[in-house]
């Protein structure tokens, strides 16, 4: 049997449907951009979905709220569907995977993007008028021809497949922060975590973070917990149904997320893992005694793993001195969370401070290619800075970025590196002041730094 081959032709062609990808998406469906958008799951929403974690941290700082207009409209349209609630002490939005699946198609649904689900990218090179990239599907091989690409998939695989310069994991060894299967349990009574003095949000939601070392501390002396982490990372009930807890406590380390051998030994160590998080919660945690397992994925959860080399580099120095560069795209107020790739604890940087610095355009650019953009996780970082920008709203602001400049490139006949950084934040901040939240260039210093300092700060390529 030979697989039958599908041609398609689009502007702009957005690979990976996570938080990055649908925010691309929703920028060039406002902007009025053609566009498709390909995901390799029959879904969108990235790890919010596909590794169940649907608790999007901290996009605030000092209460004035950084998110760019995509994700505030993505917060709107849960909370219609009563799919939502915010816990100010996580500084986190928490929400129900099965309602961000069916948001975020239905906000793409009647706009300019085609969504293609089910194929995996096989191949990126350069046509005549632009790229071309082929995908691998059940029966069929797809080749779609894009002026612009937006690598939307976390591991940078389209920027790879068409050549760019990568990096993997920390300079010094290449080893990334550990994966994690994202597990949800049944059966939990809120009413007895209450009684035993925990808090609930809203007097409906259990949420905690850094917890229960104790507990674990016990399960290890004797022998029934072997997850090389000291505490659960975060658990939090789900919106719809308060019962239902969601579990960010095991820990994969030293397998590499691009290779499909290690990704398999990786799912399966985390399913075991998560029988030990089940136990651990029965016998420990109020609550809990009756418990069950409801679910495991449906796909590991990848924290880091391939980044360009962009014409800017995004760095730990730059972080910390919260530097917000003109042609930033999209602020930040995450701390720096680096989860040790040996397994020996979280480097967690806590800041209720007003922490916030900038991610200059530049850091989605990648050196020597042209009208090919990163966004979300596989953007120009160091592994430090990688561990601060890398939760989900950032994610989406950058998606949301490289939408926003693919428009403007098409509609002006430009290419992708000749959109400025100022000129996409005036564009995503028209599209904040449209929904009522205050102009970002109001609120912060947007700075210009001399170019020396700008390339020590960015490592600029
Ligand atoms: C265990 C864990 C806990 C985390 N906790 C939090 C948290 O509490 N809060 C928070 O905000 N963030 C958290 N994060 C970080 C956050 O989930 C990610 O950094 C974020 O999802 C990255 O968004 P993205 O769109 O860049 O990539 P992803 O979410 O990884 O999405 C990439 C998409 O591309 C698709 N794709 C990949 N390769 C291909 C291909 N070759 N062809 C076609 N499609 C492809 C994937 O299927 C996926 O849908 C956590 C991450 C992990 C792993």
């Amino acid at each position: 049997m030979k697989l039958a081959c599908h041609e398609m032709e689009t502007s702009c062609l957005i690979i990976g449907g996570g938080p990055a990808g649908y925010g691309a998406a929703r920028a060039v469906a406002r902007e009025g951009c053609p566009a498709i958008l390909v995901e390799r799951h029959g879904f969108l929403g990235g790890m919010g979905t596909a590794a169940g974690l649907s608790c999007y941290l901290n996009h605030r700082a000092n209460q004035v709220d950084l998110s760019a207009s995509v994700y505030r409209e993505f917060v709107q349209m849960q909370e219609k569907l009563n799919g939502h609630y915010y816990d100010a002490l996580a500084q986190a939005d928490f929400f129900d995977p099965e309602i961000v699946k069916h948001t975020m198609e239905s906000a793409l649904l009647n706009s300019p993007v085609t969504l293609l689900y089910h194929l995996l990218l096989s191949s990126v090179t350069q046509g005549k008028d632009g790229w071309v990239a082929s995908f691998v599907g059940k029966g069929a091989i797809t080749r779609i021809r894009a002026r612009f690409i937006i690598d939307a998939t976390g591991d940078g695989d389209a920027c790879a497949l068409a050549g760019a310069e990568m990096t993997h994991g920390r300079r010094m060894d290449g080893k990334t922060q550990p994966m994690s299967m994202v597990v949800q349990l049944g059966g939990f009574r809120p009413a007895v975590w209450k009684a035993a003095g925990h808090r609930l949000v809203g007097g409906r939601y259990a949420t905690e973070g850094d917890s229960l070392s104790a507990e674990i501390a016990r399960a290890r002396a004797s022998g029934k917990w072997t997850v090389p982490r000291e505490n659960i990372a975060m658990f939090w009930s789900l919106p719809t149904d308060p019962t239902r807890v969601v579990i960010n406590g095991t820990r994969i380390t030293g397998l590499n997320s691009c290779n499909p051998v290690e990704t398999s030994q990786a799912e399966i160590e985390g399913r075991r893992q998560a029988r030990e998080i089940l136990s651990l919660f029965q016998s420990s945690v109020p609550g809990f005694e009756k418990s069950f397992l409801l679910q495991t994925g449906p796909q590991i959860g990848v924290r880091e793993s391939r980044r360009i080399t962009g014409r800017a580099t995004l760095t730990e120095s730059a972080v910390r001195a919260r530097v917000i560069p003109e042609s930033s795209v999209m602020l930040c107020a995450y701390p720096i969370d680096v989860h040790d790739p040996d397994g020996h604890g979280t480097q967690f940087e806590s800041t209720r401070d007003g922490h916030v610095y900038g991610i200059p355009w530049e850091c989605q650019l990648p050196v020597a290619l042209e009208n090919i953009a990163a966004a979300g996780r596989c953007i120009s970082a160091t592994h430090e800075a990688a561990g601060s920008f890398r939760v989900m709203p950032t994610c989406m602001g950058l998606g949301e970025a490289a939408g926003t400049a693919a428009a403007l490139a098409y509609r002006k006949g430009k290419r992708l590196h000749d959109i400025t950084g100022s000129e996409i934040r005036s564009r995503m901040d028209a599209a904040r002041a449209a929904i009522g939240a205050p102009k970002l260039e109001r609120l912060f210093p947007f700075e210009k730094r001399s170019e020396a300092v700008s390339a020590a700060l960015f490592s600029v390529s």
